[in-house]
């Protein structure tokens, strides 16, 4: 390819919400170009990086068993509203009516027009697994699309599918998938870490993130010496018990004039932090409200919540219906005897985070303004409908797996997950399989998603130095950047033309800077800014030195091989 004819230059002008790297390199090298908030055209240079990565992806996911097909992209409503999964996605999911009125959303993830499929064919055991996947555009209103191809609201995604007679089954294709994408981050020039995660709006019950480690990541990851690894939803740590041989002591209720922080009940009553029980008041999208408690040191995980009490949003309450409603007082909000206050129009659900099992005769409000009770106890004084799991780790908390070493929270990037769907999608949908008897038997499922264009975000965040890109070979747009320098001598200029046609003629594939009106700093820049691993100059001086210059983008020092040995040199590459 000529430099002078590539549609989509490098550019020396950064838009001001580039504010990570890749962003800013991929914009300005001439691979992407923004239309509008989260949506990116993928110019030349990006879908020849776009589809390398493609290939690898396609080339590992086969291994598994997997065929490739590809489904429309707008999928019926009738069908998400079968599983429910329209209210999951809420918000974020893009709709459109057509000319009869018939609605339909711009695919957000494909679970239920791939189940749909699958029924189509009536399977039996023996049909099973089926094991497919496509490359697609995907749909996703996001709220804050950010840091360019990192969080968008349409891009290119590898997702996979399989049905399975049952979980030992499945499991064979989940790890099948697990080896898959560790082979491709390895091909991507990626350092992955594998952590546990929340199936969030996909359903179903664990699931594997593959996450890149960047301080520009939106996620954060938490890891353990001992090779524990889960994200920030999922992981857990050890409550630390707290004098639990005491007895429990009588409920006494007690004036208390205080402010309506956690620091002023410490205060005023000279009891620790973690004996407080902290009270957060959240309305879920049913219009149920729900209290959530935990012992006063920690803090409360919103997605642990959601999962426990199966809520898909929620928010704060307000102060008018903590007061107005539920007859409590903010910043006295308290779960003993809160139920009998709400009237049967509204539903009050209790949950409560294990960690105030590590404690005994607590302190805290008592739905009254300043009047406090100490020696609250979980079980006797009031009853969870919900209990589990819902505090936020925090740098430094104990491993829940090891129960030894110390969290660590670091910044990543999610490169790819498989989930273990089971059941989420074939029992609201009727998902069936005929067994060995006759007998009908729901389609155990599992799904595989790839973002294209975060994987190739997380490349550059992760390849990249202060002038540039610095491809992997294995999916660098070009393999050679060929620059022709001197190009008014008109001997220069035909050898240097000899030597491109040279290159693609064995199959090189080759950018040349064939400018004739750019100084030679400018083509370097460029050649640096895009990134291609090898860079060749044609020069006056080059050929002068014996031949053409040669320099790997990754390495600061260049050398000169003879002409008729470029070749030569290139192929053993
Ligand atoms: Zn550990």
């Amino acid at each position: 390819m000529l430099y002078s004819k590539l549609f989509g230059k490098t550019s020396k002008t950064i838009t001001r919400d580039a504010v990570i790297a890749s962003h800013r390199l991929l914009v300005q090298g001439g691979f992407i170009r923004q239309l509008s908030t989260g949506r990116y055209t993928m110019l030349p240079l990006g879908l020849k990086v776009s589809k390398k990565i493609e290939e690898i992806i396609r080339k590992e996911v086969e291994k598994t068993g997997a065929q490739e097909l590809i489904v429309p992209t707008l999928h019926p409503i009738e069908l998400w509203q079968q599983a429910n999964r329209d209210k999951k996605f809420g918000s974020s999911m893009m709709r459109v009516v057509d000319r009869n009125g018939s609605e339909f959303t711009l695919s957000a993830t494909a679970e239920v027009v791939m189940l749909d499929l699958v029924k189509q064919f009536a399977p039996s055991y023996k049909d099973l697994p089926i094991n497919i996947f496509q490359f697609s555009q995907k749909f996703r209103d996001e709220a804050r699309p950010s840091g360019g191809l990192l969080r968008v609201k349409e891009f290119v995604m590898k997702d996979g599918y399989s049905f399975d007679i049952d979980e030992t089954e499945h499991k064979k294709i989940y790890k099948a998938y697990w080896k898959a994408y560790e082979d491709i981050a390895k091909k991507l020039d990626l350092s992955i870490t594998i952590v546990e995660s929340d199936n969030g709006a996909i359903g179903g019950t664990i699931s594997h993130e593959f996450m890149v480690e960047t301080n520009v990541g939106e996620d954060t990851i938490v890891k353990c010496s001992c090779g524990y690894a889960a994200n920030l939803e999922r992981a857990v740590f050890v409550k630390e018990p707290v004098i639990l041989d005491e007895t429990e002591k009588e409920l006494k209720e007690v004036e208390a004039v205080r402010g309506t922080t956690m620091e002023d009940g410490v205060k005023l009553h000279g009891l620790p932090l973690n004996l407080q029980i902290k009270d957060v008041m959240y309305v879920d999208e049913k219009g149920r409200f729900i209290l959530a408690v935990i012992r006063g040191d920690y803090m409360v995980n919103e997605t642990k919540l959601k999962n426990l009490v199966q809520s898909i949003e929620l928010r704060h309450a307000t102060e008018e219906e903590i007061t107005d409603i539920l007859h409590s007082v903010p910043g006295f909000i308290s779960p003993v005897g809160i139920k009998q206050n709400v009237d049967s129009k509204h539903e009050l659900i209790i949950a409560a985070d294990d960690s105030l099992r590590t404690v005994k005769n607590c302190y805290g409000g008592s739905n009254k303004k300043n009047i406090d009770l100490l020696n609250v106890n979980m079980g006797r004084d009031y009853k969870p409908d919900f209990e589990g799991d819902i505090a936020a780790v925090v740098e430094g908390n104990i491993c829940g797996s090891c129960k030894k070493e110390k969290l660590q929270l670091t910044k990543a990037v999610e490169f790819g997950n498989i989930f273990n769907i089971g059941f989420a999608y074939s029992n609201p949908m009727d998902g069936n399989y005929v067994d060995k008897d006759g007998n009908l038997k729901k389609i155990y499922m599992g799904s595989y998603g790839i973002g294209i264009g975060r994987a190739l975000a997380s490349v550059v965040e992760t390849h990249h130095d202060d002038k540039g890109i610095i491809w992997p070979k294995s999916i660098a747009p070009y393999q050679v950047h060929l620059i022709g320098i001197d190009l008014f001598d008109e001997s220069i200029r035909k050898q240097v033309a000899d030597l491109y046609q040279n290159l693609l003629d064995s199959n090189i594939d080759v950018l040349f800077d064939d400018r004739l009106d750019v100084m030679p700093g400018a083509k370097f820049a460029d050649a640096d800014l895009i990134g291609i691993p090898i860079r060749l100059v044609l020069s006056k001086r080059s050929l002068s030195n014996g031949g053409v210059e040669i320099k790997n983008r990754s390495e600061k020092e260049s050398k000169v091989i003879p002409f008729e040995s470029v070749l030569e040199y290139l192929t053993n590459q």
